[in-house]
């Protein structure tokens, strides 16, 4: 496979075309922002370290009939994926109350929600992504109703597939943030990464607030260790798809 040019830039992740039209590859960097890029850093191997997990996480998901942009590793750090058109959406799924949650309804850290939680964020970095209404979404023609109802559904059963896993892993998942593109056919793919970046990731056995905290709300909020907390995710999804071999 010859990478041809730079196609984007993100925050985490360097998008190149690649021979094949249909065909992107996504090098994942270590650089991490936060705060809609108002804190900035890095975090030494999170580049590896996220493409491994979501690589692992997106082929179980696979398995389990969910439909993502994910086909192979040509590098640890650099994923090869079907070429999709993204939705301006950040699709949020919640568990348990935090972050955002916490702040804008006043629901306490740690509240664990009767049933999940499906928001729809407008991905705008210029707005500061806000958060969107089915109407406004609708208005804004970001997705047909018919898309709204199928990533709605896909989110829960996406939510339903990761809780499970993570338990298995030893890890609440609290919440957690997906997005979604069309491919040539105009069908919707998980796509992005599922990652300690975009998931909230609890050690089931730990009670403290600041010691249970696997995922980036350790460089959030400094809590130190954010590397070492991202190489144990990767161990434990590592020994979590191990064991079900
Ligand atoms: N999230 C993300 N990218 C964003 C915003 C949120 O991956 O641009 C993830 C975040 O890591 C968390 C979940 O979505 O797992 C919910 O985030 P929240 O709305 O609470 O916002 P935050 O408190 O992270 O600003």
């Amino acid at each position: 496979m010859s990478v041809h040019s730079k196609l984007y830039e993100g925050k985490a992740k360097i998008l190149y075309t690649t021979d094949d039209p249909e065909v992107l590859l996504a090098d994942f960097k270590d650089d991490a922002t936060a705060f809609n890029a108002q804190k900035r850093g890095s975090i030494l191997g999170k580049g590896r370290i996220n493409c491994s997990i979501a690589s692992q996480l997106f082929q179980q998901l696979e398995l389990s009939g969910i439909k993502t942009h994910f086909i192979d590793n040509p590098q640890p750090h650099q994923m090869r994926v079907k070429a999709v058109k993204i939705l301006p959406l950040e699709v949020v799924v919640r568990n348990i109350a935090a972050g955002s949650l916490c702040q804008q309804t006043g629901l306490a850290l740690g509240t664990v929600l009767k049933q999940p939680l499906v928001e729809f964020y407008y991905k705008n970095d210029q707005l500061g992504d806000p958060l969107l209404t089915r109407d406004r979404l609708l208005l804004m023609e970001l997705a047909t109703a018919e898309q709204v109802d199928e990533i709605t559904h896909l989110a829960l059963q996406i939510n339903e597939f990761l809780k499970e896993f993570w338990l298995g892993c030893g890890i609440t998942l609290v919440d957690f943030k997906l997005e979604f593109g069309l491919d040539s056919q105009q069908q919707i793919l998980l796509a992005d990464e599922i990652s300690p970046d975009t998931c909230r990731l609890w050690k089931t056995t730990e009670t403290d607030p600041n010691r249970r905290v696997l995922d980036k709300d350790r460089f959030r909020k400094d809590l130190g260790n954010v590397e070492d907390a991202y190489e144990e995710v990767l161990q434990r999804v590592l020994q979590a798809v191990e064991t079900k071999k």
